[in-house]
């Protein structure tokens, strides 16, 4: 049987090679950083989600640490039957604290949050409206569950208004939406969907991965920045962003949903808790952000750098409100071989095209970082320049 299964195997895989589509990985042999080494070479790394610097922390390592010595390495069970410890509630608790919710609960990862957390809640006399752009794993969740499934174009509200309105028949509503787009940086438009959502009695769930803890002056996310804080029903998030990036999920917002949750949400009733070490360097993490505001404005502050310099350079970047900022290059190969030599130059970034970007939107992502100082964005830029003239990208 397996003879001819490989076979199938290996021409899909050849399709995806003549595609021009196959994945590699890159092996990286030191801590995640602004400087990182890659194939024996030390580069700036401008690709990762490690937008407030902290995933090599000595803070949180200490935490980890430590916590590896009272708590031991791994929990060995779910949470509801022997996988909680009180490192687990004492996050839960900061994370609500940090979004101004009510109650949260944990998952492995936010792909599980966002599998979990729809078909609990809602029935097929339910509708779901999610924008087009949303995340893999949100798109997942929706098809987990029963309820009714609408689609927006991305951001579009003339689009989500009308929808909505289809949407009139069914018993609850629910709006669907990342905070930040990954591909492009931009923000969910908050202050309008939660008009449309009041309008049309619509609840709101945001996924905040790519938002919380960069966007808002003190990095609470989308619903700080439209001083909407605790006005939706439903926040997911990430552990394994700028929150120390190492594993971990989080679904946070009302009492009676988070309840449910534990009650029925199939990815905690079966998934083993996160470690300790995790829970507890997570716990620090939020102390410090609410000691201290300096790596929220130092990331601020890069990002502002960055993009007023190479639009200054002539460079047509998409706009943004995060730490995403997508330099178009409008072609595959060119995307590719702009990298390539980015990478020569000591810059890590990596060029996005179809079908990840739409036909003609490619394009070079770079990701700012608090752990990025003036020289590292100086450096960057310089490399950009000196590619961008030699490609015929920039005069
Ligand atoms: C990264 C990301 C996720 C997945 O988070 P993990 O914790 O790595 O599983 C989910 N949603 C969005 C919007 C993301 O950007």
């Amino acid at each position: 049987m397996y003879k001819d299964f490989q076979k199938h195997l290996q021409a899909e895989l050849k399709d995806i090679e003549d595609a021009g589509l196959y994945k590699n990985e890159r092996i990286i042999t030191s801590a995640q950083g602004a400087c990182i080494q890659v194939g024996g070479k030390e580069v700036l790394n401008f690709c990762a989600n490690n937008y407030l610097g902290l995933a090599n922390n000595k803070e949180l390592i200490k935490a980890a640490k430590e916590a590896m010595d009272t708590h031991g390495y791994g929990m060995a069970s779910v949470r509801f039957i022997c996988g909680t410890s009180d490192l687990h509630k004492k996050l839960e608790a900061k994370i609500a604290n940090f979004f101004g919710t009510e109650d949260t609960i944990l998952y492995a990862a936010c792909f599980d949050a966002n599998g979990g957390v729809f078909e609990p809640l809602l029935t097929d006399q339910d509708a779901i409206i999610s924008d087009a752009l949303n995340h893999a794993s949100i798109i997942d969740g929706v098809r987990l569950c029963k309820a009714k499934r609408y689609r927006y174009a991305n951001a579009d509200m003339a689009d989500l208004e009308k929808q909505l309105q289809l949407a009139q028949a069914d018993r609850f509503r629910i709006i669907a939406t990342d905070g930040v787009f990954s591909m492009d940086g931009n923000v969910a438009p908050l202050d309008k969907i939660i008009e449309l959502a009041n309008k049309y009695n619509a609840m709101v769930m945001v996924d905040e991965s790519h938002s919380a803890g960069v966007v808002g002056n003190t990095g609470r996310g989308v619903t700080e920045l439209f001083n909407l804080r605790g006005k939706v029903e439903i926040i997911t998030g990430t552990l394994g962003k700028a929150f120390g990036g190492a594993v971990g999920g989080f679904t946070t917002g009302k009492k009676e949903i988070i309840d449910l949750l534990r009650q029925r949400s199939r990815p905690y009733l079966f998934s083993n808790s996160i470690p300790p070490m995790v829970a507890a360097a997570g716990a620090r993490m939020f102390d410090m952000m609410s000691e201290t505001n300096e790596l929220q404005d130092k990331l601020h502050f890069n990002t502002n750098y960055f993009k007023e310099k190479m639009l200054a350079l002539g460079f047509d970047i998409k706009p943004t409100q995060s730490a995403i900022c997508a330099v178009m290059l409008y072609d595959a190969k060119l995307s590719q071989e702009f990298a390539a030599k980015l990478q020569d130059e000591g810059i890590y970034v990596t060029g996005f095209y179809y079908p990840v970007v739409p036909k003609g939107q490619d394009r070079i992502r770079v990701q700012l970082s608090a752990a990025h100082e003036v020289k590292h964005l100086d450096k960057a830029i310089a490399a950009f320049a000196k590619v961008g003239r030699e490609l015929g990208v920039i005069k």
